[in-house]
């Protein structure tokens, strides 16, 4: 099976087109190999190529590095996501634990953008969890209270406050948390590959088909090649599952998202000028929204049990046309044709929530599974893979550790009956807010 993807996401399209990409096209052999180039396998790099200047460094992809998710992503980085529930103590304490890790992630991402004097359209906006439907309130005071109690600023808006923030009618409330960031996912990715030290090799369009481990050393099969490695770390993310990695625990889900043209500044008058915001559903499967800082629209609202290789055109046009459908109720005086593009992309789920951060056998690591919060959470695992793998240890580490393992998935053919039936139930409770 080969991963295959579409070449229509616009943050991909923004970005210059790069040049000297390299191939696997003999055989190799490294100390360290990274598979995957997206935040985490990138940060992996940088990692270890900090830690081991004398040694080869070896990270590949199957496609061009950082058009997978980290390419294609909403480009929200979160220091806070809204789940049910939040009713006893043992929830706060492990909710709290999820925040410690996204606030490691912002400070990885932060430090990264310092360091690097990158340029991702970072916006220390904040974010709100908005919905159009009253009903909701209760999941808003409910989730106020959590972050009351774990100090995150934050306020409750009502629909006149919104409609001015956002330029919609659409929703009738919001809880708005001051914490949380928006960026250009592509410009963030390609900063981590242009920054790639001079002792890692970055190979592109090289699918890893094979590994096994034979005494010291795993052997990897591409194509037409092979490389040997000492290490080796699984940075695959949605593709987990198919490199075998911890499979009773992780399953791909397959996302779309369209973004529109620039609005006309007749069009942008029409809804208020709203500064860049970005909106996240209050219930699972409403639609993720964000107005960019050039007056783009860009709208999320699937999740979908689907082949992670490829998604045909006619596919993604009916997801494109109910995106369309999405953007039509928020701003109904926008014209019907302003979608520019669409694109899927695939993220890896585990039954909990919880993330993969493990060493697999002895030196094989893999991280992933980060569902709505991989560009600082990836970041940070990244660069934390590194140094486990490295036999260092870190305060991050043991912050990462302290989260509960991922739990073991039901076995096929239930797996995929259990979440798509979970996907069709939670898609019609948010179908208001699609
Ligand atoms: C539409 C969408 C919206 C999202 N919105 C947000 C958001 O707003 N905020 C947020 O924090 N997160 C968001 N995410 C999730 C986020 O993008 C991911 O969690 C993050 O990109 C994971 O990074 P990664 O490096 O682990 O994986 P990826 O970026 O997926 O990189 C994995 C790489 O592994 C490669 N690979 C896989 N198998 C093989 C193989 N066999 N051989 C070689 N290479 C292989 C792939 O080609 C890919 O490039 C979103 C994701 C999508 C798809």
């Amino acid at each position: 099976m080969n991963i295959v993807n579409d070449n229509t996401c616009s943050w991909i399209n923004d970005l210059n087109e790069r040049s000297n990409l390299k191939t696997l096209d003999r055989d190799k052999s490294c100390e360290w190999l990274i598979v995957g180039a997206g935040y985490t396998g990138l940060s992996a790099a940088r990692k270890l190529s900090e830690i081991h200047k004398n040694q080869k460094i070896i990270i590949i992809d199957a496609q061009l590095a950082g058009e997978g998710a980290s390419g294609r992503n909403s480009g929200f980085l979160v220091d806070t996501t809204l789940n049910d529930g939040f009713t006893s103590n043992k929830e706060l304490s492990n909710y709290k634990k999820k925040t410690d890790i996204y606030k490691l992630g912002i400070d990885a991402v932060k430090k990264f953008i310092k360091q690097y004097q990158v340029d991702c359209d970072w916006n220390e906006s904040g974010k709100y969890f908005a919905s159009s439907n009253q009903k909701d309130r209760k999941i808003l005071e409910n989730f106020s209270k959590t972050l009351l109690k774990l100090n995150f600023e934050h306020s409750i808006l009502e629909k006149n406050d919104l409609s001015k923030r956002l330029g919609t009618n659409f929703y009738n409330l919001a809880l708005y948390t001051k914490g949380g960031i928006l960026l250009h996912p592509g410009k963030l990715v390609r900063a981590m590959i242009d920054t790639l030290s001079d002792n890692v090799e970055l190979l592109e369009n090289s699918q890893l088909n094979k590994w096994s481990k034979d005494k010291d050393t795993i052997i990897c099969k591409f194509n037409n090649h092979k490389i040997i490695t000492k290490k080796i770390i699984f940075c695959t993310n949605g593709f987990l599952r198919s490199s075998g990695i911890k499979k009773n625990y992780n399953f791909p889900l397959t996302l779309t998202a369209s973004m529109t043209r620039s609005l006309s500044d007749r069009e942008f008058k029409s809804i208020g000028e709203p500064k860049e915001w970005g909106v996240l559903p209050v219930r699972p499967m409403g639609a993720t929204i964000r107005m960019t800082r050039d007056k783009k629209i860009l709208i999320r609202n699937t999740a979908e049990v689907h082949s992670p290789f490829k998604m045909t055109k006619s596919y993604l046009d009916k997801r494109s046309s109910s995106q369309k459908l999405g953007i039509k109720k928020r701003f109904p005086t926008l014209a019907d044709d302003i979608i520019k593009s669409s694109w899927s992309g695939i993220v890896s789920r585990t039954r909990n929530g919880s993330q993969i951060f493990e060493k697999i056998d002895e030196n094989i690591f893999a991280a992933g599974c980060y569902n709505g919060s991989g560009i600082g959470v990836g970041t940070l695992f990244g660069e934390q893979i590194a140094l486990k793998a490295s036999n260092e240890n870190s305060a991050e580490i043991n912050v990462i550790n302290s989260r509960n393992n991922p739990t073991l998935l039901p076995p096929e053919p239930f797996l995929s009956i259990g979440v798509k039936t979970r996907l069709i139930y939670e898609r019609y409770r948010s179908r208001n807010d699609i």
